[in-house]
């Protein structure tokens, strides 16, 4: 929202594409031991020697995904790269490597690229992965950026969705709800800026929420902290699409039911504030809302002293047989069936 008046700008066609790729990569550094061979070559060349192998891929559309009206190309390279390492870490693995292709339009200058790259080379110096290919094409309309990570677990260490126990306590890292806030807030200040273009928005009271929504960070380190109290979850997931929508995949895959506490899901002040100022039902939202990219998973009760007190990590329920279904125990003390919406469900 807030515009250089005159900006260079480079057309790609100035480029060709082979220059483009080499302007885009040559800074790429090699720093993981499996990446054998990195970008330049026809394919990436890697070597795990005993270790298992996690790929996981996702795929980014303008106007579906993301709306560069308030999403800035260095926030959007970077969160390209954390939704995948979300899924890479929810394999309780390491990511090692990622892969982004990109089909642009001609609307976007090389300036352009070269932000949303600027994003992706901090996500990758910070979460200590190499990049090592991808692919470069034009598209007639918007943009679109798919990323594929890899990762490496040792075969022990794997956690599925599939291993929930009855008993096991359902655990959640960090907060709910932030990042759809965050969006309904940008998604405000959109309308008032199309009204009035020199609008300048104070947004300091929905710091913490813009930036889950702008800037989101895949959960390491939880891998590495669960790593050290010596937990190996039973069952995890990344919750991408809401709390509910991921517990019933937990739930599915592992033939088991749930209570789910809604006194004891974790929600930042500023989520609650700002669901009062939308009069948005904050329960609803972290049930509902997506993108929070925190981890989901569940762990046997005899690892409860371990975790206990832990601020990352908060217990929200426990697993029950499958037939006892899927419940929200509300504050007052109602149980309610878990239902997936999901947040696209949530637009209208
Ligand atoms: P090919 O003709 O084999 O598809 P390219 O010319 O597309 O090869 O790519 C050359 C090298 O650059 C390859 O290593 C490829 O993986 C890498 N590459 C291409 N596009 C990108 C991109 N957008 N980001 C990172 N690496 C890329
Ligand atoms: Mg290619």
């Amino acid at each position: 929202m807030i515009e250089d008046k005159n900006p260079k700008r480079t057309p790609l066609s100035e480029l060709g594409e082979f220059k483009l790729i080499e302007h885009l990569t040559e800074h790429f550094e090699i720093t993981q031991k499996s990446t054998v061979k990195g970008i330049g070559d026809d394919a990436a060349v890697l070597n795990f020697d005993k270790k298992q192998i996690v790929v996981t891929t996702d795929l980014l559309v303008e106007g579906v995904h993301f709306d560069l009206s308030y999403m800035p190309l260095k926030h959007l390279g970077y969160k390209s790269i954390m939704v995948n390492l979300s899924d890479v870490y929810a394999m309780n693995a390491k990511a090692t490597q990622v892969t982004v292709s990109l089909a642009v339009s001609n609307r976007f200058p090389l300036e352009a690229l070269e932000e949303l790259y600027a994003g992706i080379t901090t996500a990758a110096k910070h979460y200590n992965i190499d990049v090592v290919g991808g692919d470069t094409t034009s598209s007639n309309s918007g943009l679109i950026i798919s990323v594929t990570a890899i990762g490496e677990v040792k075969k022990e260490d794997a956690v599925l969705r599939s291993g929930a126990q009855p008993n096991d306590l359902v655990v959640v890292s960090g907060d709910l709800g932030g990042a759809y806030m965050g969006l309904q807030v940008l998604e405000r200040e959109k309308e008032v800026f199309k009204v009035n273009p020199n609008s300048q928005p104070d947004l300091t009271m929905y710091s913490y929420i813009i930036e889950r929504q702008l800037k989101p960070e895949a959960r390491k380190d939880i891998i590495e902290l669960l790593e050290k109290l010596q937990v190996k979850p039973t069952s995890m997931i990344d919750i991408s699409d809401g709390l509910s929508s991921e517990v019933i995949h937990l739930c599915k895959q592992s033939k088991v039911g749930v209570d789910i506490y809604e006194n004891k899901i974790p929600l930042d002040p500023q989520v609650i504030t700002t669901c009062e100022e939308f009069n948005i039902d904050s329960t609803t939202i972290a049930l509902n809302g997506g993108e929070d990219y925190e981890l989901l998973m569940t762990i046997s009760q005899n690892d409860y002293e371990k975790i206990k007190g832990n601020p990352n990590l908060t217990v929200i329920g426990y697993i029950t047989e499958a037939e006892r279904g899927m419940h929200l125990v509300t504050r007052a003390e109602e149980k309610i069936p878990i239902i997936a919406k999901g947040w696209n469900a949530l637009k209208d």
